[in-house]
């Protein structure tokens, strides 16, 4: 078995290597960028290497310096994860002459599946069904325009190179080929710097369905069942699960050969992935399902395949590498229940999806229930660098209902902030008949956008909704319901809330979580008319409004709420402009010292010391003006 391992790459997937390499008693070797410096897999690896800059053509990318990070360190093997130098057939081969272990395929396999042209042609000759369509090499716009018209409208374009959902268009008629020729190589020269395309029929229904594959060096091919991909946005998957709902035993066993059939024909070695697209139009049918591309890699959707087959798929990589043979024969694989994964990215339904980076001041996922895989913690920074995928919400059920009841759930207890998340667009996505049904093709989140995504925005009123009814529902005595200018001990607060009531202003500001992010809102300021209560257990409630629930709990003081007033951060409670900053980073301040007086609503309010303490950080500028929410002033406790 290898004894030490470097692994290439960031994030969640880092992590997630590094974990089974440890239970291996295999020492780890973390690189790291500018930006990634106080990262998780740095602080989790056994030793660490700063490869360069922040973008990733200038660290991740680097191939020399990682193979030199290896050689320094004295790291027996590199671990590509996925994206980044994973399907580089030159960075594999480069690992191997440099005498290291490469832990995935052999440079040959990945170069003969790097090609999506040249991948089909092999799949032909190898008897593997193929989406029907075009892979000639005379690239002229005449000929692939006479290509798509006599496959069919509708067609779809291909770069040969692309990856990531990118250099692809659908056309629909003759009439538009032409400028979707132009606008696809454009995007395939600027992303691959490889012009060339193919066309594929465009399959209607279509789903995604792939399988997973595993060779060793000792000419083992097994498969361990497929998954269900489409559950997309841009041609990139938001949901994966695993098995395939509707998939019958006989189209299982039809698809699962073909795709060993694939990675015997490049003598496959380690993980692979064989993607098929499935015509869905009448249900799954062995004769619908056509070979579209082999990822040469560890697949983002492994753990699903982990979840129902018991299998730890890192510990079968490191063992292949390692030249042992496969763990398991094919007839000791079983399916096992039913798992779900759902992406949680840092991004903004709300923006078109914008990613949303800054400090994670906020960051809870909900384990319960859950398998959460990330790469960050709270205090963490999502940098614009990187993929803004933070982390990944895996569930197993016994039936397929109740692993996405649980995925529901783990959804909406995610709280990022004030970094935005997708969580409450997975949430809704989970919550749809159709969905549930699985009758649902790659293009539904596309059909059902606005819907869905109309579900995570929260209006002022819903707001306010969920506002009185926490303000009303929640008891107990570590409830952090504040009214403004709260300035007593936090444990206090809802037994002063309920005095504060009989004179209080009119109006409390009630600081909640409404759908994973810190809000507040004051009661009394709009009319209702919104929503309707589902469902309460005291303390959290669930608000139903246009079909879509939405979840307000109150912000608990020994929770996780380290923006909170919980932990002295002084958020601004409204927009406004600062008028006056009374304190200087690092004073000492006592309880109920003024710190900060904001204008707002034509009003003075000063915004107070809640505990004895000293000033930690100091964000308030005298004449700034501040959105709702934003971080003033933190007070640390001095001990
Ligand atoms: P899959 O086919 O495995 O679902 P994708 O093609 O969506 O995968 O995933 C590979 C992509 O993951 C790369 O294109 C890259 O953008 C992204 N990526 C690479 N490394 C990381 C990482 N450490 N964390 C998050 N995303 C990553
Ligand atoms: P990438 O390398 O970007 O992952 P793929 O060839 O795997 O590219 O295609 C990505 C996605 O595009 C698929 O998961 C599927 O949703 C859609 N797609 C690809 N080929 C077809 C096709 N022929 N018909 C319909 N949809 C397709
Ligand atoms: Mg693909």
């Amino acid at each position: 078995m290898i004894e030490s391992l470097l692994i290439a790459n960031r994030g969640e997937i880092a992590c997630r290597i590094i974990r089974t390499a440890r239970a291996l008693g295999i020492r780890t070797v973390a690189v790291y960028s500018d930006a990634d410096a106080n990262a998780l897999h740095v602080r989790q690896a056994d030793e660490a290497v700063h490869i360069g800059a922040s973008p990733a053509r200038e660290s991740y990318l680097v191939g020399d310096r990682i193979v030199a990070a290896a050689k320094a360190t004295g790291a027996q093997a590199i671990h590509p994860g996925y994206g980044f130098l994973s399907e580089n057939a030159d960075f594999a081969q480069a690992v191997l002459d440099a005498g290291l272990i490469w832990v995935g395929p052999n440079p040959d396999s990945i170069r003969a599946m790097g090609l999506k042209d040249a991948a089909k042609q092999r799949m032909i000759a190898a008897g593997v069904p193929v989406t029907p369509g075009y892979l000639g090499e005379d690239q002229s716009p005449e000929r692939l325009k006479a290509e798509a018209d006599s496959i069919g409208y509708p067609v779809l374009i291909k770069a040969v190179a692309g990856g990531g959902g990118k250099g692809m268009r659908r056309v629909d008629t003759a009439a538009e080929f032409a400028d979707s020729l132009v606008s696809c190589q454009r995007e395939a020269a600027s992303s691959f710097g490889n012009t060339d395309v193919l066309i594929e029929k465009y399959i209607l229904s279509p789903r995604h369905i792939e399988v997973q594959v595993f060779g060793d060096r000792h000419g083992n091919v097994v498969h361990l069942f497929e998954r269900d991909c489409s559950l997309q946005r841009r041609h990139q998957k938001v949901i994966e699960e695993a098995p395939a709902p509707g998939m019958d035993a006989a189209t299982r066993d039809a698809i699962c050969a073909a795709a060993v059939k694939a990675a015997k024909a490049v003598d496959y070695v380690g993980a692979g992935t064989i993607e098929f697209i499935a015509d869905a139009s009448e249900g799954l049918r062995a004769d619908r399902i056509w070979f579209m591309e082999m990822n040469t890699r560890l697949q983002v959707e492994h753990p699903v395949t982990e979840e129902i087959t018991g299998q730890d798929l890192v510990e079968w990589q490191l063992r292949v590498a390692s030249g042992e043979p496969l763990p398991k024969r094919q007839d000791e694989l079983a399916i096992n229940g039913w798992a779900m994964e759902a992406r949680l990215y840092a991004e903004d339904p709300v923006t078109g999806f914008l990613p949303s980076t800054g400090t994670l001041d906020n960051f809870h996922l909900d384990d319960t229930v859950a398998r959460i895989e990330t790469g960050v913690r709270a205090g963490d920074t999502v940098s614009p660098f990187y993929d803004p995928m933070i982390a990944k919400l895996i569930t197993k059920g016994t039936t397929r209902a109740e692993a996405m009841e649980r995925l529901a759930f783990t959804c909406d207890s995610v709280l990022t902030w004030p970094v935005k998340n997708n969580a409450g667009f997975l949430a809704a996505l989970l919550r749809r008949p159709e969905v549930f049904d699985a009758s649902i093709d790659t293009g539904f989140i596309a059909k059902n956008l606005e819907s869905l995504v109309v579900g995570v925005e929260m209006s002022d009123p819903l707001l306010e909704m969920g506002a009185i009814n926490i303000f009303k529902q929640a008891g107990g005595t570590d409830v952090a319901i504040a009214p403004h200018k709260y300035d007593g001990e936090l444990d206090d607060v809802w037994t002063d809330m309920l005095g504060f009531r009989m004179n209080a202003p009119a109006n409390p500001l009630i600081w909640m979580l409404a759908d994973g992010e810190l809000r507040s809102s004051r009661i009394g300021s709009t009319r209702l008319g919104v929503g309707s209560l589902l469902w309460s257990n005291g303390n959290e409630i669930l608000i139903v409004e246009k079909g879509w629930p939405h979840r307000f709990s109150a912000a608990r003081s020994g929770g996780n709420l380290a923006g909170g007033a919980a932990d002295g951060a002084i958020l601004s409670p409204m927009p406004g402009r600062i008028i006056a900053v009374d304190v200087l980073a690092g004073d000492t301040v006592t309880k109920g010292q003024k710190l900060v007086t904001l204008e707002a609503m034509k009003m003075e309010h000063s915004l107070t010391a809640p505990f004895d303490g000293i000033v930690a950080d100091l964000n308030a500028i005298e004449g700034e003006q501040v959105t709702e929410g934003t971080m003033l002033v933190r007070i640390e406790k001095d001990s």
